[in-house]
């Protein structure tokens, strides 16, 4: 019997596999160890965008944040502490193309970030998710081949708070520690506005089907 399974993010931010098994669609869901909630939401996320597409138009993106980032690199201050920030689902990681966990890297943003590491840039993540999910999430970060340098990630007590306020006050705190961000690299408006960034990024997000 064919098995079907969808990644979700839920309410909470965290990440949650629904499996399905048709044709009888008598789904129950698996959260992963560290999810606070077995019920998932299901966001406008599992795309009706081909991959192939989203990829190409992924790659364009990527091609330009690494031609703009390796002049930046070369152009950096003994002084300067140069820091990427990044979001992760659909824009890290393949999350809603995936169909397991741990879910697969954007392989054009990782090569991105890859790169600029090895020039000395410090990688963040500024994540919706919530912190319940962080040691989940730091895993699959590093198993799809990320350097982690930091995660911010929401506590639950804010969840239901703006995604943009927090992510750009988590920018505020990166640079208070001391680092130029250089570029913040996103698929969602709420990932972009509000500054601090040298250069922003934008992957798609075809008008919010992908978050
Ligand atoms: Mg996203």
């Amino acid at each position: 019997m064919p098995v079907r399974s969808n990644v979700f993010i839920s309410a909470l931010g965290a990440v949650v596999i629904t499996v399905t098994t048709a044709p009888f669609a008598d789904a129950s869901s698996t959260a992963l160890p560290s999810s606070p909630d077995s019920s998932s939401v299901d966001l406008p996320g599992r795309s009706d965008v081909p991959y192939e597409i989203w990829q190409k138009d992924v790659q364009e993106v990527a091609h330009r944040a690494s031609a703009y980032l390796h002049a930046r690199t070369r152009s950096l201050k003994p002084s300067e502490r140069a820091a990427i920030v990044l979001d992760i689902d659909n824009s890290a990681l393949e999350t809603a193309y995936a169909d397991e966990l741990p879910i697969p890297p954007v392989q054009a943003v990782l090569q991105v970030v890859v790169a600029a590491r090895s020039n000395g840039v410090k990688i963040f993540f500024v994540t919706a998710r919530t912190e319940i999910a962080d040691a989940a999430t730091k895993a699959n970060l590093r198993h799809a081949g990320y350097p982690v340098d930091g995660l911010y990630s929401r506590p639950v007590t804010k969840a239901l708070e703006s995604p943009a306020e927090f992510k750009t006050a988590k920018r505020k705190e990166i640079e208070r520690d001391g680092y130029t961000i250089v570029a913040n690299i996103g698929n969602t408006v709420t990932d972009l506005v509000g500054g601090h960034a040298e250069r922003a990024f934008k992957l798609p997000d075809y008008d919010g089907k992908l978050w």
